[in-house]
């Protein structure tokens, strides 16, 4: 059987596997590019496994307190050498990313302070933590009060904005790397080094936070090679490598990341407590795979941009830029058009794939959204996932793969119900 036939056998026909062939055979130095970085940073992940004499007692866990657990405490200078920091903490206990970035917030402001964002509106989730939008328990309950700084109509920092916005009570700046669902461009490593630059000149002691997801692996260096003093993330994303079932991290300096061990468990406790379950396993072996899998998502990524970008819709990034996150955003232009993709990618996924995703009115959302997801680890975003709002331009953003071919798998075939439907025509 050749490999045209068994895409046939999934349901992809000749022409749509004709032109995914084409378009990957003129991917090969992007590819290339993508592979050398994976291994840049495999690399690196294992000599921090190395330097930190990472042993098979390592991979057994604790209950209870979780007190002296080898496992953990030796993970977390895993993810502290990696990321070039002088500590970390890499938790179960930690629920997803949002919880990370709560528990660093809170951790390391105190009443009176002033929180400010210098790459524009945070993360949805963000905007009850901080109190953006009134919640309960969130930080402007308790006097810690906030302002932000837009990004330049390029999408880089506004140096000049920035210094001027800091005041005596600025006590810590956040920037967030990854565009996440705005349309705005995603930060490189190198320009957050620039916007900590200036925020250090102003003050030095100013704490200044990375909110890092989707972004780890995707560059050679991580924020904390640029000044960072936190850099946070969630473990169903990047870091996990598609194993870990849960969990998210910090990464910075040993004060800080103390500061928010205070708040993930209580005063006097931090770190000590907490236990690993029998989590580690995964953890050691989702994070010694991730910057594999984080390359797979992205040829996913660039593949969707130039098969879509050739079809006529506009894609962001677009197929040539440089990238410094895993999502990719695809203008359908109708809401057909977004239902038949997310169908595609869930038709392609190694579970659920008899099921088909309809629109629904979620809580929190103005317009209904559509979801694919048919994935190992619910909700993880690391694997083949696609979502979007039903509202004009009709944007569908796309992420994830834990491998190449299942990526490909998952765009070819939200290419082929596009067809099917008679949404798209394919060139000759
Ligand atoms: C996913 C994400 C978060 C929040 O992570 P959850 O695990 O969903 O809570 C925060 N910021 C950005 C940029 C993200 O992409």
């Amino acid at each position: 059987m050749t490999r045209e036939t068994i895409y046939r056998e999934l349901g992809i026909d000749a022409d749509v596997f004709a032109f995914g062939k084409k378009v990957e055979a003129e991917l090969e130095d992007r590819f290339r590019t993508i592979d050398e970085t994976a291994e840049y940073n495999q690399l690196k992940v294992i000599s921090a496994m190395h330097a930190c004499r990472v042993s098979e007692a390592c991979l057994t866990g604790t209950t209870g307190y979780g007190y002296n657990d080898l496992g953990r405490d030796t993970l977390e200078q895993v993810f502290a050498k990696t990321f070039h920091t002088e500590a970390a903490l890499v938790r179960p206990l930690i629920a997803c990313g949002t919880h990370a970035l709560a528990i660093a917030l809170f951790g390391n402001l105190r009443p009176g302070d002033e929180l400010l964002s210098v790459s524009g509106k945070p993360y949805d989730t963000l905007e009850e933590v901080i109190g953006i939008r009134p919640s309960r328990g969130s930080l402007a309950e308790y006097g810690v009060t906030y302002s932000q700084v837009e990004l330049l109509p390029d999408g880089s920092f506004d140096l000049p904005a920035i210094k001027s916005a800091i005041t005596d009570r600025t006590k810590l700046v956040a920037i967030q790397r990854s565009k996440g669902y705005e349309t705005r461009k995603t930060l490189s490593v190198e320009q957050i080094g620039e916007a900590v630059a200036c925020v250090k000149s102003v003050r030095p002691d100013i704490i200044c936070m990375v909110d890092n997801c989707y972004g780890e692996f995707v560059e050679r260096i991580e924020p904390g090679d640029v000044g960072a003093d936190m850099t946070v993330g969630s473990l169903i994303k990047n870091p996990g490598g598609g194993l870990a079932p849960i969990g998210g991290y910090i990464a910075g300096t040993k004060e800080c990341v103390e500061n928010a061990s205070f708040r993930l468990t209580c005063p006097g406790l931090g770190s000590e407590v907490g236990p690993s379950l029998t989590l580690n396993p995964s953890f050691y072996q989702g994070f010694f795979l991730a910057p594999v899998v984080t390359a797979s998502a992205l040829k996913g990524a660039v593949f969707a941009a130039n098969i879509f970008e050739r079809l006529g819709f506009p894609v962001f990034p677009d197929g040539q830029e440089e990238r410094y996150d895993i999502i990719e955003a695809v203008t359908l232009g109708s809401p057909e058009g977004v239902v038949a993709f997310c169908q595609g990618i869930q038709k392609a996924a190694p579970v659920d794939s008899f099921v088909t995703p309809e629109p629904w009115d979620m809580p929190g959302y103005e317009d209904p959204v559509v979801m694919a997801a048919g994935a190992f680890v619910s909700g993880s975003s690391i694997e083949l996932s696609a979502d979007g709002p039903i509202r004009p331009p009709y944007t569908v953003y796309f992420q994830g793969g834990l491998t190449w071919p299942s990526a490909k798998l998952g765009i070819l075939t939200a290419l082929q119900c596009m067809k099917d439907k008679g949404l798209l025509t394919l060139p000759e």
